[in-house]
């Protein structure tokens, strides 16, 4: 693994600072309905006309293909510029539903799809969870039963994040009739505009709707809808996954470093004080974190499971940065909004892409080699 950066790599960094220096938008995203679909899809837009959207996508599909160590260079430049968080409403289409047309679609899928993706015209959100399959995604039980060219899709999904302001779902279903847990099931491109279709938005302890339940009654989606094959949705939703799991997360990641600088400043501990050590061993693990990720990013093989060693560390460091700051600002953390809505968040961390207790599962079983849990 090589971190000393060339000339090249210096002057890609330079470009991206200038860019964003000049870019970023100044007024702050507004935090959920269309007002921060249109803020989030301005921002893609303009990046997108600046030679910066797609940076991980194969050039062949309008991406510009970046290695992953130039990546990590943008999106160490794109936090330290405090652009818009990438967690927003365009994650789910430039992170794992974008990457997986492109693995799995068809050319009709990815010409149609893929330009308004990086273009900052269309937004998606993922329906893969149900009130009774989340860690057990397996047990899902939405159903699409095929009738001449179309599927007819009955059932609900649960926590799907800005379903409600979304235009296209991954949408994870069971076509084949009487099939079991991974076997027979599809995954489709829901159009959400749809008959039949109905979005609640659901209100999280912060305070915001980013996420939503969608109810399904008779909504017929064309076969020609279907990526990577009929009943055979679960191995392309594992391609979402994998790519869930992996790199998309980096900015987050590097953010953490940001977060516990702002906090030092803010809270300014006298030396020696156990706030000063606490502190120092919150810098300490953002540092780790970033070590981490630039290793799993470079890493020559990738091994399929870094992803969730990284996002456990992260999840957990983010919880714990942010009950830091709770105590350093004490009372007056009621008027700082930003920092109390971020700390009411953080509680989401451990639970969204795979909860902790899972991806302990995955390092153990399939990394460590541990005895598997009893299957039921
Ligand atoms: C902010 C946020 C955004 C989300 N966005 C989306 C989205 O866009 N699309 C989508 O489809 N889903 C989304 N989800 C749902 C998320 O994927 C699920 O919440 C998650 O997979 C857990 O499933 P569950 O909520 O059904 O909990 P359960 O699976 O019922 O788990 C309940 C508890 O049991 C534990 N547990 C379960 N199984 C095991 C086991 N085998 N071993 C040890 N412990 C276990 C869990 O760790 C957890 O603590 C989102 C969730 C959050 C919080």
């Amino acid at each position: 693994m090589r971190l000393d950066p060339g000339a090249a790599d210096l002057d890609f960094r330079q470009k991206a600072r200038t860019w964003l220096a000049g870019n970023v938008p100044h007024a702050p995203a507004p935090p959920d309905g269309q007002a921060s679909r249109a803020y989030a899809l301005d921002w893609l837009a303009k990046l997108h006309a600046g030679g910066w959207s797609g940076l991980a996508w194969p050039e062949a599909y309008g991406g510009k293909g970046l290695t992953p160590g130039r990546l990590l260079t943008w999106y160490e430049e794109y936090v330290r510029a405090r652009a818009p968080s990438t967690l927003d409403c365009t994650f789910v289409a430039l992170n794992h539903a974008g990457p997986t047309l492109i693995a799995c679609g068809t050319e009709d899928q990815k010409a149609f799809h893929l330009p308004r993706i990086l273009e900052g015209r269309s937004i998606w959100c993922q329906g893969f969870s149900e009130p009774g399959a989340g860690s057990d995604l397996a047990s899902l039980k939405t159903t699409g039963r095929v009738d001449g060219c179309d599927l007819v899709i009955n059932g609900q999904k649960i926590w799907s994040s800005f379903a409600d302001i979304a235009d296209y779902q991954e949408l994870l279903i069971r076509t084949e009739p009487g099939s079991k847990r991974h076997k027979g099931l599809s995954w489709v491109i829901c159009d959400m505009s749809l008959p039949g279709i109905t979005v609640r938005p659901i209100r999280n302890m912060a305070g915001v709707s980013h996420f939503a339940e969608v109810f399904y009654d008779d909504v017929r989606i064309p076969l020609t809808q279907v990526v990577g094959g009929l009943h055979d949705g679960w191995t392309t939703a594992m391609t979402t996954l994998g790519f869930e799991r992996r790199t998309a997360a980096m900015a987050l990641q590097l953010e953490l470093s940001v977060r516990i600088e702002d906090l030092i400043a803010r809270a300014a501990p006298a030396p020696g004080s156990a706030m000063a050590d606490r502190l120092a061993d919150l810098r300490a693990e953002a540092a780790a974190i970033r070590a981490m990720s630039y290793r799993t990013a470079l890493r020559e093989p990738a091994t399929p499971f870094d992803g969730s060693v990284v996002r456990l560390a992260f999840a957990e460091l983010a919880q714990r940065i942010h009950r830091a700051a709770m105590d350093v600002l004490g009372p007056d953390a009621l008027t700082d909004g930003q920092w109390v809505h971020e700390y009411l968040e953080s509680y989401s961390e451990t639970i969204a892409g795979g909860t902790a207790e899972i991806q302990r599962n995955i390092i153990a079983e399939r990394m460590l080699g541990l005895p598997r849990e009893p299957r039921a």
